[in-house]
């Protein structure tokens, strides 16, 4: 047996004591992540912009037994990226992951021209994402190690009306993460994870009013919890330092 089958079959938990950043943890796939992976022994830091949301999380993981932090933090600030990994450091000595979570569907046809809606998308989904990763890669180059992980969408991989901004976005985030995985040597791993349609908040933030039904008559029949997500991501981390999973889609069976 090599060293590398029993790292593959050992059952000892490789979650237990890591530090993952969390992007967009206030509610759905975020918090659903920190929840699984604080369960498991993670270290978690927490970052969205409703405070209230990012308090309550964290007293329920310590409650639980759980070790987490959080710091309001807007992803339109590339600042603000930088403060949420330091306080990873600063709290539990370095950082392990970034699950960059955080993202908006604004959703509508493209010759509606909502030009505002496009802009609030590209700067939270894609430059967002960018921040994320501008943010923890000196991180990671410094100390030799590390993980980034991207929630993309299933919208990138088949492309259907009122989702073309928004998939956009997300197959831009799909070609720098595939980039990254060729670039990173084995110095840290990059994953992207695509997600189907999921039972969240995301829905109910969707502006346009034809869109927001469409997808909520969808969700209602088909959707998949947010843990399916989690799952995905503990499963990515929790693979041995050599192995690297590059994409994930998750999606419900049901679904197109
Ligand atoms: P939610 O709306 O439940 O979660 C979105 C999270 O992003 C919230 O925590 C929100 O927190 C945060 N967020 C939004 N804008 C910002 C910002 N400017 N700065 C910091 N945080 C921000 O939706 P989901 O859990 O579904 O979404 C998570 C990810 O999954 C997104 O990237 C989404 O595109 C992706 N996805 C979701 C699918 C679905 O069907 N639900 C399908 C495919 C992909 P706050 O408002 O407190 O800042």
């Amino acid at each position: 047996m090599t060293d590398a089958f029993v790292d593959l079959c050992t059952m000892e938990n490789k979650i237990k004591g890591k530090v993952v950043a969390i992007t967009g943890a206030s509610s759905g796939i975020g918090e659903a992540t920190a929840i699984m992976l604080a369960a498991q022994g993670a270290k978690v830091v927490l970052g969205a912009r409703r405070k209230d949301r990012l308090e309550d999380l964290v007293g329920r993981i310590k409650a639980a037994g759980g070790e987490a932090v959080y710091l309001v933090t807007d992803i339109k600030n590339h600042g603000d990226l930088v403060q949420l990994v330091h306080l990873a450091c600063e709290t539990f000595g370095r950082l392990d992951v970034i699950v960059n979570n955080a993202g908006i569907a604004r959703l509508s046809r493209v010759d509606a021209v909502q030009v505002s809606d496009w802009e609030e998308m590209i700067d939270v989904n894609l430059k967002g994402t960018l921040y994320g990763i501008a943010a923890a890669l000196p991180i990671f180059l410094k100390q030799g190690f590390g993980h980034i992980i991207n929630i993309i969408s299933t919208s990138g991989i088949k492309i259907v009306p009122l989702q073309g901004v928004y998939a956009g976005t997300k197959n831009a985030v799909r070609t720098i993460t595939e980039a990254m995985r060729q670039e990173s040597g084995g110095l840290y791993r990059v994953t992207g994870i695509s997600p189907g349609l999921v039972n969240t908040e995301l829905i109910d933030h969707i502006k346009d009013e034809a869109a927001r039904i469409a997808v909520k008559e969808k969700a209602a029949q088909i959707a998949i919890t947010p843990d399916a997500i989690a799952a995905a991501v503990t499963y990515a981390i929790s693979q041995p330092d050599h192995v690297e999973v590059g994409d994930i889609v998750v999606r419900p069976s049901v679904q197109d």
